[in-house]
């Protein structure tokens, strides 16, 4: 990388085949050897690389469309879910006492409540976008005022070390951390929160759901019918090959005679356990990210950096706002020194 500033331009001459090109932070003339095609700016900071070309990006609508659909089906799934819950487990609940449907009942209000209003947070807020500055023209621009700022060729405006251009938003994200086509939207700087509050409530949800499914699947199920046969006459594998047979068969067969609540309950119980390993892999990688200090596309350049890591359960407090450390929850012991008074 090459630099130049205002007094740095005669040093700058001085190098044989040359060409003049212009800063796009502040606009001055800089001259480079013929070879370079990325140069930092001596004065405002600012990086221009004249090798990246604006593509053409038609997707955009398609990327939209595809991101809108997908966000119909979760919601869809996150309803039917819900309602599916309530219409078949009340019943069983409140068939054991008042107690326990009062009980079931405020457990699933506050985890639906939460997960909708984190999810509606995460998908329809705004995820970040860094803010405007000043840029284009010497001396309005001060010295280092876009200290390794970039151009972003799609929004046609200075881009800061932390933003990323996301193709589907079509638009800067500050502190990115990857575009979620399940929520249509970016993760960024102003939503990272709700998301992982989102994630966190929807893995609650599915656990408790996937409990009571289960439970209340044992209460309705039919009776399983299997019959084994005289066990003397057989021998060991075969006998453990019959029973295991028998069994599933059984299990069939019962499932056959379920009642439309109960066919309701099996789905539950399938589709939250597998919607719950999926959730809980995506936030222990999100977690893991928090507490590494970085972002999803932050590892994947740093990767190749030589950054120092700072792996510090103060990330995470800090990424969840907590003002003060959490040590302050901790007893304290003060060593009082006795001062002697002459
Ligand atoms: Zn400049
Ligand atoms: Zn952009
Ligand atoms: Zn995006």
């Amino acid at each position: 990388m090459a630099s130049a500033s205002p007094e740095e331009d005669q040093s700058v001459t001085e190098v044989t085949d040359n060409y003049e090109t212009t800063c796009w932070g502040c606009g001055l003339h800089i001259l480079l050897p013929s070879c370079t095609s990325i140069f930092k700016c001596g004065w405002c900071g600012a990086i221009t690389d004249q090798n990246k070309k604006k593509r053409d990006d038609k997707c955009v609508r398609w990327r939209l469309l595809r991101d809108r659909c997908v966000l119909c089906v979760v919601v869809t799934f996150m309803l039917l879910v819900i309602f599916g819950g309530v219409w078949a487990i009340y019943p069983i609940v409140f068939s054991l006492s008042l107690l326990c449907g009062v009980f079931h009942s405020t457990i699933i209000a506050i985890l639906s409540i939460a997960t909708i209003s984190f999810f509606s947070l995460a998908a329809f807020r705004c995820a970040g976008t860094p803010p405007n500055i000043l840029w284009g023209s010497y001396p309005t621009v001060g010295k280092g005022d876009l200290e390794n700022y970039t151009f972003c060729q799609y929004c046609s405006k200075p881009k800061s070390p932390r933003a990323h251009h996301c193709r589907s938003c079509g638009k800067c994200i500050l502190d990115m951390d990857h575009h979620c086509p399940f929520i249509g939207n970016c993760v960024g700087a102003a939503n990272h929160r709700n998301f992982i509050f989102f994630l966190i409530s929807a893995v609650s949800s599915t656990i408790y759901i996937s409990i009571m499914a289960a439970y209340a699947s044992t209460r309705i199920w039919p009776p399983l019918k299997y019959s084994v046969g005289r066990p003397n006459a057989m021998s060991q594998q075969y006998l453990a090959w019959r029973v295991i047979k028998e069994i599933i068969f059984a299990f069939l067969g019962s499932a056959l005679l379920l009642s439309s609540r109960g066919l309701v309950l099996l789905y539950l119980f399938i589709s939250s356990l597998s919607l719950q390993i999926g959730l809980v892999v995506l936030l222990w990688q999100q977690l893991s990210y928090i507490y590494h200090g970085k972002t999803y596309l932050s590892n994947l350049s740093s990767s190749t950096d030589n950054e120092e890591e700072k792996k510090d359960c103060q990330n995470i407090v800090r990424f969840f706002g907590f003002q003060y450390p959490a040590t302050r929850f901790l007893p304290t012991f003060h060593v009082v020194r006795k001062r002697h008074v002459k």
